[in-house]
Parts: structure tokens; sequence; C-alpha cells
């Protein structure tokens, strides 16, 4: 099928990498030139496991990058693939995939033209919101679709589709998905969005359900899954917090607790919390969206409490144990998780300030992220490894469980003063080291 994906940043570039690796004729329209300049290079603007391999094969062959919307008239299907950033009060911010749903709808009614004049039958168009809205947004994309399609509207169809992958794992997360959601109004966009998952589907090698409901109800899906996985880790942090007022190993009762398999396992890791470019925007705009149709969630406001309060915890460890006015304290961890050079909503971003408005001089370090955080942190002083970040440092605060960081062993003997909080449960206790678990 030919393919548009609206979009290319973490999602986009990833389904337009795997749709093309499926066998499908995809071309990725980015406003950002430097994007679509790498992805015609056959490289990916972000860094994620695997993708770079998918651009080198298909790039130029069966997948290509524009900055111009003029190729959409021709697609079987189009995704629109657009950050919905948070406002200031939670809610989402669907500027700009509103105009990215409007320029795609002008670009269908141009195009068509021709074919609508010669009364094509077959000239519909289906518009997949990939991009993770709320309810009431499907409403404002799918007028906004409809404006920018003027005449043409009624050959024009929005369903979404939402996405689950991580960041980190995207490529095979996307490749290997625990369940496909299709949002359609018709049997007609059903069919297709089947036909074009069809040799994904065939290439997992496994049963993978297909959830088929109303646009609306799949993106409600999509919220009532993320805001699941947050609150779990917000009740494991907040139990965590128990436990360590107890001198209690959070992680020797969750794991125990994960054996129920009405809870699982996963998701149960306490610490510093989570961040990143879903979690936090996803619950918020969920709790907005419900306040604004006048429901304020007790068990989301919670969620975020707790999330919001884990940094202050490793910060008040740390107070206890040296006061770092003046003293050089490192940062180990930079990107909201390993594997990703991500740092939106990372915990690191409220402890740097924390360690800031102490007047400590704070160093950070991170494998991937460090050019990421440099646009919110210019001035921070950024190592070029973990050693050398904890060179002569007063304390070290580990807030992203990079591999790297298990086995710094000797490192730490050239801090000033070895003191580390751990966020993440990845530094083994030592003797010679004053080491603190956030919850355990
Ligand atoms: P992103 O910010 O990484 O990428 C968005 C891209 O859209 C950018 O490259 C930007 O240049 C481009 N863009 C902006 N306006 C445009 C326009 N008018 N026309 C063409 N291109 C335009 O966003 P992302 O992380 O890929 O997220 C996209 C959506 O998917 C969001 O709604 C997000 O919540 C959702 N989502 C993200 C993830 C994730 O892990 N990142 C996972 C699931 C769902």
């Amino acid at each position: 099928m030919r393919v548009t994906v609206v979009g290319s940043g973490y999602v986009g570039t990833t389904l337009a990498a795997c749709l093309a690796d499926a066998g499908h004729d995809v071309t990725a329209v980015d406003i950002d030139p430097d994007v679509v300049a790498a992805l015609n290079d056959g490289r990916a603007a972000i860094h994620e496991p695997g993708l770079d391999d998918l651009l080198a094969e298909h790039a130029g062959e069966r997948l290509h990058a524009t900055t111009e919307y003029d190729g959409v008239s021709d697609a079987d299907v189009t995704f629109l693939a657009i950050g919905t950033p948070s406002r200031a009060d939670g809610s989402i911010d669907l500027g700009p995939l509103t105009a990215a749903a409007e320029m795609t709808g002008e670009a269908i009614a141009g195009g068509s033209e021709g074919s609508a004049a010669e009364g094509n039958p077959e000239d519909r168009h289906l518009v997949v919101v990939k991009s993770t809205i709320t309810p009431p947004g499907v409403g404002a994309i799918r007028e906004a679709l409809r404006a920018g399609a003027g005449d043409a509207a009624d050959r024009v169809e929005l369903a979404t589709n939402p996405e689950f992958l991580r960041e980190g794992s995207a490529v095979d997360d996307f490749q290997h998905p625990d369940k496909l959601v299709f949002g359609t109004d018709s049997d007609w966009a059903a069919e297709r969005l089947d036909s074009l998952y069809e040799p994904l589907l065939a290439a997992t090698g496994s049963e993978v359900p297909v959830i088929r409901t109303d646009p609306e109800t799949a993106v409600m899906i999509k919220y009532a899954n993320n805001a699941f996985l947050a609150s779990k880790i917000s009740l494991a942090n907040d139990l965590g917090n128990v436990c360590k007022r107890f001198g209690i190993d959070a992680y020797e009762v969750m794991d125990a607790v994960g054996l129920d398999d009405r809870i699982g396992s996963q998701f149960l890791r306490s610490g510093v919390g989570w961040g990143g470019s879903c979690f936090p925007k996803d619950v918020d705009a969920i709790r907005a969206a419900a306040r604004e149709a006048g429901y304020e969630p007790p068990m989301l406001d919670a969620a975020v409490a707790v999330n919001d309060g884990q940094p202050d915890r490793m910060l008040d460890l740390l107070d206890a144990h040296v006061d770092v006015a003046g003293e050089r304290v490192a940062v180990l961890g930079l990107a909201f998780k390993p594997g990703t050079d991500d740092v939106r909503n990372s915990r690191a971003i409220p402890i740097i300030e924390a360690l800031q408005a102490r007047g400590a001089d704070v160093v950070g370090y991170d494998p991937v992220a460090t050019d990421t955080m440099r646009e919110h942190f210019p001035d921070l002083e950024y190592a070029d490894s973990a050693a050398a970040a904890l060179d002569g440092a007063s304390a070290a605060l580990v807030v992203t469980d990079w591999d790297e960081f298990a086995a710094l062993d000797d490192a730490f003997d050239a801090m000033a003063d070895p003191v580390v909080i751990d966020g993440r449960r990845i530094i083994e206790r030592r003797d010679g080291l004053t080491y603190e678990g956030l919850t355990w």
C-alpha cells in the first residue's frame, strides 16, 4: 500500500520505517528539513535501537521523506504522528496536530480534484490519528481535517490507531505489539487498516489481538493503559516510601507481591518515578479532560502527587548525609529511562534544579542524552564518563538505570566524599560507600 506518515518523531519514524520494512511504499512528511534530510540519508534524527538499520535498508527505495504534503492525496492511508504536548493546565495542545490535519485535508482536496471530477468512487482517503489524543480531541481533529478538505470533506474519513510502543525498544515493540487498536467509523476504514497491518501481523509469528472499536473508545484505551501503568508505579513508590520508613527493602516485598498473577511483576520497581514524553503528559491530559467534563479523578491525582514527590525524597536522603552547598555533585543519568536520549520530563530535571537551589556545583553524565539535556541546562558541566563525573564529587545521585552504572566499581574511590543516593537500585552497596536506596 502507499502510506504517508505525517510527523517523523519517535513514533512517526518508527512507524514509517516498520511499514516500509513490511513491504509498503512510505512517504514521511515532516516540517523540519533536518529530520527529512536525515531520513533520506538513511538515518534517524533520534536515538532508537534498530531504527537506523531499517532506515539504511529502505531509504530511497520504499521510504522517502519530504517537507511537502503534495503526495498525501496519492496515499491509501495517511497517518498523523504529530506531538500532542501539554499546556500549562495539563490539557493537551492540539495546535500542531490540528495544523497537520488541516494541511492533510487541503492536500487531499487539491491532489484529488482530477479523480473527483472523473467521478472516481474509490477516491476515498483514510486519515489515521496515531498521536495520543483525548476522546473530545477526536472531534476537533476530524473537524480540522474536514475544514482543510473543504468540498472534498465527504471523501475523507478519520480513524484512530493509538500507539503503545516504548522509547528505547520502539522498533521491537511496533513489530511485536501486545495488541492493535483500530478506532473506525466504517467497515471500509477497518478493512483498510486490516490490509495495512496484515504483513506486519504475519511476520510476528504469534496471535496479536486486534480490538475494533470506534475512534473515541480507541483513544480512551490508550489513556487508560498509560494511566494504569503510571499509577502502578506510583503505588509501588508509595508503598516503597512506607517500606523505607520501616527499614524494609521494598524490592523484596514487591518481588513477592508480583508473583500474584492478578498483579504481575512488571512496573513494581520503586524509585525516583516516571517521566518521559508519555506518562506525565497522558495522565495530565486525561485528568484535565475529566475535570473539563465535571469529574475530578482522585486516583490519578494521587498518582501524580506521589510521582512529583519522589525527587524530593531523594534530596531529603542526600541532605541527611551531606550539605552540598559549594560541593561538586554528580548526577548519573539524564535520560528519562535507559535506552533513549529523550529527557522530556526526566526526573533528572527537578533533581538538578533542586541541587542548584542548594548551591551545589552539579556535573551531569549520560551515555546518550547529554546533548538533549544541554537544551534545558546549557551551562551545566557535562562529563564524558561516569567516572569523570564522580571524580572529586561529594555526592552522586543515580537517576537513570543505565547498565554501565552497575559496573562502576573503583570509580567511586575517586569521590571526595562517597555518598551515593540511588534512585533506581542499580548500584551495589559496598565498603567505603555511604549508600542510600530510595525505597530499600
Ligand atoms: P515528536 O515530538 O518526537 O515528533 C513529532 C514530529 O512532528 C516532529 O519531528 C515535528 O517536526 C513534526 N511536526 C510538527 N508539526 C508538523 C506538521 N504540521 N507537519 C509535519 N510534521 C510536523 O513526537 P512523538 O514522541 O513521536 O509523539 C507523537 C505522538 O505519539 C504524541 O501524541 C505522543 O503522545 C504519541 N506517542 C508517543 C510515544 C513515544 O514513546 N514517544 C508512544 C506512544 C504514543
